[in-house]
């Protein structure tokens, strides 16, 4: 790892804890949003106009101050503001890496704390966000495997990651600018890749990509969301039914032997019954390659053997392979495989007509890579941590 450049930090200022008490309209859905409003005294008759556009306010303007809806009566907006609330988690840290990642603290009710991270590339912006604080899984690899699951994330908290960033990137649409428009985009992407699994928390997660996905607001296709799973096999078909998004599966392994160990949950759902869950994806959502997350482990799943049978194993399913170098994090049980061993492995792969790029770790300088996340705050015996991962997909 090459010498860095010094970080920069900054404590941001600007209160974003929702105060107690009052519901939180960020994270609702446009159902919950209306029924929030019927209940609150809006005419049911008006209610679908209202959350159209109290919508646009919240997630295309990225506006948190009800008095700034001028298309709102006074007396609507004074409702408004006595019965809801617009807030998002608090932001207490952010970093910034000399290669332009930044990674922010983020603190959610209950005082835990997550991280997301912003990865810049020159075409595009990817965020990596978080579905839950821990993880209810235990891949020996992994950081965040290490720490019992302490909460699901709301959608809100969700969403919420996504706002916040926009907010510190400065990336909501200028006034003037149309709904939907184009142009480019600071924050392009999303991948669910953060802390948690993402299908263990399906409905909060679904309903927030539903969210970022709304052509009224967010507006991210949903080809720009990848959501990543260990391989929770009966998930696997909702989201394409329900969420349409891209899918990564943290795959690491070529026989259930290894993959047992790496990601356990292969204890419950095999390789083959993982794999015929995917072969039906592609088609069910009319998308892309599933791309096959694949960390290289030193001595472990990263000989040729593993290549050839990873070959076989992908027949019959539109896939692209993501080395990733594995991250260390003190204590890991791993090494992360030589350069020389990664090139050879994504060669068999790419002879076999598999793209399978090796993904560089980014903001290396302030833990920001996959698997170096890690937040403070929590106080079980092992060390609490969070995986980030880079967008390259
Ligand atoms: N729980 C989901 C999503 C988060 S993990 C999942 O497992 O897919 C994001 C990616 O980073 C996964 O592929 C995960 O296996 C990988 N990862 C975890 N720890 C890592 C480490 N120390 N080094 C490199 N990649 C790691
Ligand atoms: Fe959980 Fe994913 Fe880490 Fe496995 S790799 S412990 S599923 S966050």
């Amino acid at each position: 790892m090459t010498a860095k450049a010094p970080i920069t930090q900054d404590m941001l200022t600007i209160p974003r804890k929702a105060p107690e008490g009052l519901p939180n309209l960020v994270g609702m859905t446009r159902d919950q949003m209306r029924a929030a409003l019927i209940a609150a005294g809006t005419p049911e008759k008006q209610a679908k106009m209202r959350v159209g556009q109290l919508w646009q306010w919240v997630y295309h303007w990225g506006v948190r101050d009800f008095a700034v809806m001028t298309n709102l009566s006074k007396d609507y907006r004074a409702m408004l503001a006595r019965n809801f609330v617009i807030a998002l988690p608090e932001v207490v840290t952010r970093q910034v890496s000399d290669d332009g990642t930044r990674k922010y603290l983020v603190r959610i009710a209950g005082g835990h704390e997550v991280e997301v991270v912003y990865i810049p590339e020159t075409d595009r912006g990817t965020l990596c966000i978080s579905s839950q604080v821990g993880c209810t899984l235990t891949c020996s690899f992994c950081h965040t495997g290490t720490q019992k699951l302490v909460r699901n994330l709301t959608a809100g908290e969700i969403i919420g990651q996504v706002m916040l960033a926009r907010d510190d990137l400065d990336a909501w649409p200028a006034p003037g600018t149309g709904t939907g428009d184009a142009g480019p985009r600071l924050l392009s992407n999303i991948v669910l890749m953060g802390m948690g699994e993402p299908l263990y928390n399906f409905e909060n997660v679904r309903d927030a990509m539903q969210i970022a996905m709304d052509g009224e607001g967010i507006a991210l296709g949903r080809r720009r969301i990848t959501l990543s799973t260990s391989g929770v096999v009966p998930e696997i078909a909702r989201t394409a039914q329900e969420i349409g998004c891209l899918l990564a599966v943290s795959f690491h392994a070529t026989t259930d032997e290894v993959r047992d160990t790496l990601v356990p949950i292969n204890k419950r759902w095999n390789i083959e019954t993982l794999l015929e869950a995917l072969k039906a994806y592609p088609k069910a959502t009319n998308s892309e390659r599933i791309t096959f997350e694949y960390v290289m482990l030193d001595g472990v799943n990263d000989t040729d053997a593993d290549a050839h049978r990873l070959v076989k194993l992908l027949d019959g399913i539109p896939a692209k392979v993501n080395l990733i170098p594995f991250n260390e994090w003190p204590g890991a049980p791993y090494k992360r495989s030589s350069n020389n061993r990664i090139r050879a492995f994504a060669t068999i792969l790419m002879q076999a007509g598999y793209a399978s790029p090796i993904r560089t770790p980014r903001g290396e300088d302030i833990m920001a890579a996959c698997g170096q996340l890690k937040s403070t705050t929590e106080r079980s015996r092992k060390s609490r941590a969070q995986i980030a991962a880079e967008a390259g997909l």
